[in-house]
């Protein structure tokens, strides 16, 4: 995953109208528009100090129709498309403690918002067809929500995408992204799998390199005698390195 930060501080979401939110999942939206380039949404503000680095990142919106503007109601954490050089990368438009306007509400409330507010990402689409495009994103996605949970501490099982949303009662009526993994043949359930694989490979415990300590103690000898001893020690076991005499001990 490539991970580039810019934040919508010119959005009321992040702004006037910001309101803290303790997560508890994960939403993943697809944007609904033909255009798989990022700065059709994302743009970093006027004042951002990276301004014109981030510009060259992720290119010049010259239509003025990005998301990071005071009059805009939309707002997610995280959107994942094209780059100015065609390479997929993730950019953060949001804190995830702040809550986003993403999802909508449905009949039992708004995964925007506590307690069941969600860090919500788009990505961008294209024609829905194009097979290099959908793999490079599906891969960023999957592993945003594997860094996602791993910061967090949950498992796969807290992602929806919007559409699930919906169906469980938090979400406006939208097809994201189910409708665009069904193209090759996915589900969000082959989604969370992959999310999951990913996370248990960086929960597996490291493994500690493997040492046999010996340790041998001897009586009061002398120096001279402690170190004769480790010489015939060192010349019998020559596999074993490190033989040391410490005061009257000899040891390894
Ligand atoms: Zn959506």
């Amino acid at each position: 995953m490539k991970l580039i930060t810019c934040m919508h501080t010119q959005s009321r979401c992040y702004g006037v109208k910001r309101k803290p939110a303790k997560p508890v999942g994960i939403v993943v939206h697809s944007t609904g528009a033909n255009n798989p380039s990022i700065k059709r949404w994302s743009q970093p503000s006027d004042n951002d100090p990276k301004r014109g680095e981030l510009l060259k990142l992720i290119g010049t919106n010259t239509y003025g129709n990005h998301w990071n503007r005071a009059d805009v109601s939309k707002a997610v954490h995280y959107v994942i498309g094209k780059l100015a050089d065609g390479n997929v990368a993730t950019v953060q438009n949001l804190p995830e403690d702040i809550a986003c306007w993403g999802s909508g509400s449905g009949k039992k409330g708004s995964y925007n918002y506590d307690p069941v507010a969600h860090i919500q990402f788009e990505i961008c689409e294209d024609n829905l067809w194009g097979e290099s495009y959908f793999k490079a994103v599906y891969k960023e996605a999957t592993e945003l929500c594997a860094d996602i949970c791993y910061r967090h501490g949950w498992d796969a099982s807290v992602i929806v995408s919007h559409k699930e949303a919906h169906a469980k009662g938090y979400g406006s009526n939208h097809a994201d992204i189910d409708h665009w993994l069904k193209n090759f043949k996915l589900t969000m359930k082959d989604f969370r799998a992959e999310v999951q694989k990913l996370l248990d490979e960086m929960n597996k415990p490291v493994e500690p390199e493997k040492v046999t300590l010996y340790a041998v103690t001897v009586g009061n000898l002398e120096k001279e005698a402690a170190d004769a001893l480790i010489k015939d020690l060192s010349d019998r076991f020559s596999d074993v390195s490190g033989w040391a005499s410490v005061d009257h001990c000899v040891s390894v």
